[in-house]
């Protein structure tokens, strides 16, 4: 066994063909049945033929690989799937950030027809023309935009799922001949979504998005993915291991779809998803759904323009309290807010709160109150100022000096101001002052200084008169003071 021994028999390179998959031409070629027995028959530094193929599936023996196929180091590089630090990479674009190792994905994905066309077009011995394709083996990628078909992932005579120690793509482990399957067939309106995909990587050609390029194919997968299935279900969307492969070529294309233009696209889907949403879900959780709670999991700066797109069109149309989360955080901005949420922030309970402001017309008499009926936060401040001086009945007896007998006198022949009717009866301060004011002005006839009560309080300092002095002047007309 020498280093730089290398084999005699050779396949021909084909583009996107992963290394493992070049050592299992490699091992057809020379008429080997199964990788274990290719292993053992080739100058390889470690013999033991289990971990050779845990390293071909890990990628770990392209040196090996290069020297037996002559196929250059780099260029089985760029057609694998290959394992970083940062996450998967093949041709050049990061796949995957987590690895493309997801159990909802076989790795050993086929496409019948491409078969087909490489027998009918390739040179050489028939059972070494098909070759697999490593794009097949993304996740995100479902369909062949060649030929508009799924992928095949398991085998239609045994159900088994197709293992990449079968050597041949053509063949299942069972016998059954692959290649004369028709997988669904993708409506052509659906294609575009893998097609971009497959063009990225180069296995096609190459589809212009002024958005998405500017990403990541990985993060582009994933946009597409989450943005498409958002545009086709809304707010619960249907997850991804749930869709078959046409649904999930579909949902590709959905995703393409809502980043053109971006972001007016995606704005008209989020203004539909508001529309959607009843009145009282309004939350950034209710309107959006599993799209907000995936941009708050998903934290890679390549997202942040979808994210100030939802932030923008929330604080804009969503009412948002100390309590509203969005994207996992708290959201100090926001135009809007409930009543309920208003009368938290004032400590009021929220019923007086909505009352108070539909007696204040702060609220369209049409409306119906609830807490949760959303206000603009500019109310606060009058709101405020208006709890701020109110009094009680019993409060209000004490300010104008008279016994609560008196002051119901006066109520029912509508000299008082107006009381609010907001959980109990409560009296404004200012109404009760300007009320006084008037009293006094208007009571400068008076000027016998009162008689000794126990009623008299300030009403009657103001005035110099006994309260009930003051009412007999309100009933006969002397005193034209009335709240109201
Ligand atoms: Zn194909
Ligand atoms: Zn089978």
């Amino acid at each position: 066994m020498t280093e730089s021994a290398s084999l005699a028999l050779r396949v021909r390179a084909a583009p996107f063909e992963p290394g493992w998959a070049v050592f299992n031409r490699l091992a057809l070629r020379h008429g080997c049945r199964s990788r274990s027995e290719f292993v053992r028959q080739v100058p390889l530094a470690n013999r033991d033929p289990r971990n050779v193929i845990h390293d071909l599936e890990r990628g770990n023996r392209q040196p090996d690989i290069a020297r037996l196929s002559g196929i250059p180091l780099e260029t089985l590089i760029h057609n694998s799937i290959t394992h970083t630090d940062d996450g998967s990479v093949l041709a050049g674009e990061l796949i995957s950030r987590i690895g493309n190792v997801g159990h909802s994905c076989n790795f050993a994905r086929i496409c019948p027809d491409c078969l087909r066309s490489d027998i009918e077009q390739c040179g050489g011995p028939v059972a070494c023309r098909p070759w697999r394709r490593s794009w097949w083996d993304v996740a995100k990628i479902s369909s062949c935009p060649h030929h508009g078909r799924v992928l095949l992932a398991s085998c239609p005579a045994c159900g088994h799922i197709f293992r990449r120690s079968y050597l041949s793509p053509a063949h299942c482990a069972c016998g059954h001949h692959v290649l004369e399957e028709r997988t669904k067939l993708v409506t052509p309106d659906s294609r575009i979504g893998d097609a971009y995909l497959v063009g990225r990587l180069g296995g096609g050609p190459r589809i212009v998005h002024a958005f998405l390029d500017g990403l990541a194919f990985a993060d582009a997968a994933e946009v597409m993915q989450w943005l498409g299935a958002t545009a086709r279900w809304g707010r619960s969307i249907v997850a991804w291991r749930h869709q078959d492969l046409a649904e999930r070529a579909h949902t590709m294309t959905a995703g393409f779809a809502v980043c053109e233009a971006f972001p007016r696209q995606l704005e008209e889907m989020l203004d539909a998803m508001l529309e959607a949403c009843p009145f009282a879900r309004q939350t950034p959780q209710g309107v959006y759904g599993a799209m907000q709670k995936w941009l708050g999991l998903a934290t890679q700066p390549a997202l942040d323009p979808i994210r100030d797109v939802v932030r923008n069109h929330a604080v804009k149309h969503v009412p948002i309290t100390a309590a509203t989360m969005l994207f996992r955080n708290p959201v100090p901005m926001g135009e809007l807010t409930t009543l309920g949420a208003l009368g938290k922030l004032l400590g009021v309970s929220p019923e007086r709160l909505v009352k108070a402001a539909s007696a204040l017309g702060m609220i369209p008499p049409s409306s119906r109150p609830r807490t949760g009926t959303v206000v603009t936060k500019s109310l606060k401040e009058p709101l405020a100022a208006f709890f701020r001086k109110l009094c009680s009945r019993e409060e209000a007896c004490q300010y104008l000096g008279t016994t609560p007998m008196v002051f119901k006198t006066l109520n029912i022949r509508n000299h008082l101001p107006r009381g609010y009717r907001i959980g109990g009866i409560w009296y404004s301060v200012a109404d009760l002052e300007r009320f006084l004011e008037a009293l006094q002005g208007d009571a400068a006839f008076v000027n016998r200084p009162p008689p000794g009560s126990a009623t008299i309080l300030r009403a009657v300092r103001i005035c110099h008169r006994a309260s009930e002095e003051i009412i007999g002047g309100l009933l006969q007309g002397q005193i034209k003071a009335t709240g109201r």
